[in-house]
């Protein structure tokens, strides 16, 4: 059962970004336990979608409000109405490829709309009686990618490797690490900090790798892989995020960054070979799937390899990972052919 203790504190966390992949997916999760209401904030771009929450619309203890983050006026009144315990900032503009085509929305949404909320979050913290203040916490989930690229002999990144991040989208992230880091150490707003690997599962939009995959797969299109697919990426299933995220949140120490990694390193071309066997598995055809995969163009800037130290989540908040990339990968694909995702 998830409890935060809590005095004059409403039992309310706001969810921002809650429409999309990690955040409908924290929300239903924590439904199910948590002893309160969650708030879910989310503009609906193009990645949020509110069929994500339709098994938890008609829960009493759950609300949707439209709207963006870069609107100050409105978290302000939200902030003050609603009365969290927590504020979990999900919401991002999260595809990368989508940040070296179009950047801008990513320094608006992710640095900025950051910049907003920490704002209006420091306002309503003002706000609060002295035990209030101690139990509240803005929590920040970001990404392994602040960090840059790792060779392969590379030791994986700990919290405290330096940021080097090669994309617009990871230089927001990184950028909106920074300003949290900022609103702890300049005005003492309790933060937490995640930076998560890549994460998987049901539900994410599918211009992401995997179900980009069996979406192609399915339809019978090419299996587009970048380079020669040697790039390596530390795979994360949502539930464990999620997990991850609680933990951190019950435990983590103000004004910390937690790593939270799947500690399971795939090549992309790797990845894609075992979501191949797992479709001519699920969904038979006469020649394997894997007979779909095309090299193309490598991404621009295409870090090589992330892998995240997650020592520091394990010994301090007793936080691992549990399930396997092979039990995720089938999980996840019988939830896609299931609800046969739509070719775009
Ligand atoms: P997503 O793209 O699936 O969802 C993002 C959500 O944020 C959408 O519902 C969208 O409508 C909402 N949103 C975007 N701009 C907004 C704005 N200005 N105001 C309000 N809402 C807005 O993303 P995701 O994969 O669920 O990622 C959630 C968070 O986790 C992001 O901060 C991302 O950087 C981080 N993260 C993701 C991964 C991953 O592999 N997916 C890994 C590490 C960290």
């Amino acid at each position: 059962m998830h409890t935060i203790k809590r005095h004059s504190l409403q039992k309310t966390l706001l969810v921002t970004g809650g429409a999309g992949f990690i955040g409908s997916c924290f929300v239903r999760e924590s439904l199910k336990q948590y002893r309160g209401a969650i708030v879910v904030l989310d503009a609906l771009t193009y990645a949020g979608n509110l069929e994500n929450l339709a098994e938890v619309a008609a829960e009493p203890g759950f609300r949707f409000v439209h709207g963006n983050i870069c609107d100050g006026a409105l978290l302000a009144r939200l902030l003050h109405e609603i009365r969290p315990e927590a504020v979990l900032h999900f919401a991002a503009e999260t595809h990368v490829d989508r940040s070296i085509l179009a950047p801008e929305a990513f320094i608006q949404t992710n640095v900025a709309g950051t910049f907003q909320l920490l704002k209006a979050t420091l306002d309503y913290y003002g706000s609060l009686d002295a035990e209030a203040k101690r139990d509240f916490r803005f929590l920040h989930l970001s990404t392994d990618e602040v960090y840059g690229s790792l060779s392969l002999t590379d030791p994986a990144f700990s919290e405290d490797a330096p940021y080097r991040p090669n994309s617009p989208y990871s230089a927001s992230k990184a950028a909106s690490n920074h300003l949290v880091r900022a609103y702890h150490q300049t005005y003492g707003l309790p933060t937490l900090t995640i930076n998560a690997s890549n994460t998987y599962g049901p539900r994410q939009f599918p211009e992401k790798l995997i179900p980009l995959m069996i979406q192609h797969a399915l339809a019978g299109k090419p299996l587009p892989i970048y380079g020669d697919g040697s790039n390596i990426r530390d795979w994360l299933y949502v539930s464990d995020l999620c997990s991850g995220i609680w933990s951190v949140l019950k435990r983590g120490r103000v004004g910390e960054i937690y790593n939270v990694g799947g500690e399971q390193e795939m090549s992309n071309l790797s990845l894609v070979n075992h979501l191949c066997v797992i479709l001519d598995n699920l969904a038979p055809k006469n020649t394997s799937y894997a007979e779909q995969i095309v090299y193309v163009k490598d991404r621009l800037g295409h870090d090589h390899r992330y892998a995240l130290n997650i020592s520091k989540a394990h010994k301090e908040l007793g936080w691992k990972p549990i399930e396997t990339l092979d039990l995720g990968l089938r999980k996840s694909t019988l939830w896609y052919l299931r609800n046969a995702i739509k070719d775009s």
